[in-house]
Formats: structure tokens, C-alpha cells, sequence
């Protein structure tokens, strides 16, 4: 058993909200339609299509590398549809994660449209990226909208943070680091110990905060996802040495696998996993902890559906 519990969906609207940023004001949906579809030719990755499209593609691509289930993640605020149109195609195989600017207006009738109509499940909080504090108001009240919905959970971007389709069409990211703090993670988990919360990729860079809250707060989890370049920030640091640490603090049922796969024609990301397979394999786990780091943990976390049984 294979779960992923960190893939992105990059949907039509994702790409013509990157356009929108692209196209000078005043612009037609015809101009930014024709902008987003260049976007997807500067960048050689494939257009996505409807988002029932997209979801189908998924799946195949899941098929061929034999992931039983993932998480895809609503990639920008205000996409929730797109995911909840691929989750309710496909609902056993896919959890839906949507990014949430919790400085919207209407953020936590967001949280509930997506938690209840949709039926999504984790809420993807991005407080660099939208610098509302982990401690502000605004974000406490999104969380505590979450926390109304029975198998729901928050992930909260840690760490050093770069938007790899930003970068690569130079779309400025003007983000404050220093909102991205695990311990502000750590305060939230406290105050709602009975909703699970993720800091993705081991907390980019702040692993040492990311396993103190993890450390102090047993519903936090962690997920392996991406490459981990942060790494470098720390002399030596090896992912064998990552995965030591966090599972000498933590232990193995607080890790969810993950690889951070988005676009195609890349696709699923079987080097990131084989590097980990390789890396978890490494550390003379138990099978059945092993299993748990792959798959046994997100099956936990959101259990498979019952639709259809
Ligand atoms: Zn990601």
C-alpha cells in the first residue's frame, strides 16, 4: 500500500490566476485564456484541461506507479471547486487539500462550503504567502471552522518558502518568512488537540521548531515531501538523518509520505519516492512501522471511502 499525501493540483483556474498577474488590467477572460495557455507553453508543461480531465490524468498516473490513494492540493486560494470536482469523481482515491487566504472576507464560509458541500478535508494555510500571523484572529477563526467537521485537518507551511511556477515564469513572491513558524503551529495545535495539523517537508529549514511542536503536541504530523533541498541549510544534513531524528522524537505514526508531485507531463514523482524508500529502508524499521510512513497513517488520518461498499 502506497499513499501520497502531498500532490498539487494545477488546475485551469490556477493557471489563469497566474495570468490574471501577467495581463494588464481590464483584460478580457478571452486574453487571459489565451495568456494562461501560453503560460503553459513557456513553462513545456501540459495544459490541464477541465478539472474532470485533470482528475483522470491523475488517476492513470497513480495507476502506473501504483499509489493507492493521494492528496491533491487546491494550489490557490479560491479553487476549491476544481478539487472538489476530482474528489467527487474519484472518491476513493483522492483527499481533497485546498489553500485558504484566511485574510479573505469570507474564509470560514469557505472552510465550510469545502469541508461540508465539497467534502474536502484539509485546509492549506500559506501564512508567509498571505502574512496573516498563525496567531491573528483570522486564522484562528479559520482553524476553528475546520475543527467543526468531523475527519478534517490543517497543514500550515513552515519554513522557507518558494513557489516553483512563480519562480519560473519570475512573477515576484514577496513572502515574509518569519510568519512560518512551527511554533505558532504548535500554540493552534493546543488550543484544538483534537484536530490533526501538518507542517509539510519536515518544516522547510525550521526542523528543530518543527519537532519541538511535534514533540509537544501529539496531533501534529509531519510529511517528507519534495526533495527537501533545505537540507543544505544545515551543514551534513543527510535525509537519512532527518528521518532518524524525526522518528526518535515522534516515532512512525506521525509521518506521512509524500512526494510534492504537480505538473505534467512530469507527473508523479517516483525519484523523490525511491529516494525515501531508500532512505526509510535504510533505518532497519519494522515492516509494519515502515508501512505506516507509507500509506497506514494517511489511511488513518482521512480512511478510505465508503462510497460504493
Ligand atoms: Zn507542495
Amino acid at each position: 500500500m502506497l499513499n501520497d499525501a502531498h500532490c498539487h493540483f494545477f488546475s485551469s483556474p490556477l493557471f489563469a490566476a497566474l495570468a490574471r498577474q501577467r495581463t494588464p488590467a481590464g483584460s478580457t477572460s478571452t486574453d487571459i485564456r489565451a495568456t494562461a495557455d501560453a503560460l503553459c507553453g513557456e513553462l513545456q508543461w501540459d495544459a490541464p484541461g477541465t478539472p474532470e480531465m485533470l482528475a483522470d490524468r491523475w488517476i492513470v498516473e497513480l495507476d502506473a506507479h501504483g499509489v493507492s490513494r493521494a492528496a491533491l492540493i487546491a494550489s490557490i486560494p479560491g479553487d476549491e471547486d476544481s478539487v472538489g470536482t476530482a474528489v467527487a469523481r474519484h472518491p476513493e482515491r483522492l483527499i481533497g487539500f485546498f489553500m485558504l487566504d484566511p485574510a479573505a472576507a469570507d474564509a470560514a464560509a469557505r472552510v465550510r462550503r469545502a469541508t461540508g458541500e465539497l467534502g474536502l478535508r484539509v485546509v492549506c494555510l500559506f501564512p508567509a504567502m498571505h502574512r496573516v500571523p498563525l496567531d491573528d484572529e483570522r486564522t484562528r477563526e479559520v482553524v476553528a471552522a475546520v475543527a467543526e467537521q468531523p475527519g478534517t485537518a490543517v497543514f500550515v507551511h513552515c519554513g522557507v518558502l518558494s513557489v516553483g511556477v512563480r519562480r519560473k515564469l519570475g512573477l515576484a513572491s514577496r513572502f515574509d518568512l518569519r510568519l512560518g513558524d512551527p511554533l505558532g503551529v504548535a500554540r493552534l495545535a493546543m488550543e484544538f488537540p483534537r484536530l490533526p495539523f501538518i507542517i509539510p517537508h519536515f518544516g522547510a529549514g525550521l526542523f528543530r521548531e518543527t519537532l519541538m511542536a511535534a514533540d509537544t503536541c501529539s496531533n501534529i504530523h509531519l510529511d517528507t515531501s519534495s526533495s527537501n533541498g533545505w537540507m543544505r541549510y544545515t551543514p551534513g544534513l543527510t535525509l537519512d538523518a532527518v528521518l532518524r531524528t524525526t522518528l526518535g522524537v515522534i516515532g512512525p505514526s506521525r509521518l506521512l509520505f509524500g512526494t510534492d508531485s504537480s505538473f505534467f507531463p512530469r507527473g508523479w514523482q517516483q525519484a523523490v519516492h525511491d529516494e525515501q524508500r531508500r532512505a526509510v529502508e535504510g533505518l532497519g524499521l519494522s515492516g509494519s512501522d515502515e508501512a505506516l510512513i507509507f500509506g497506514g497513517n494517511f489511511d488513518r488520518l482521512f480512511p478510505p471511502s465508503k462510497v460504493g461498499a
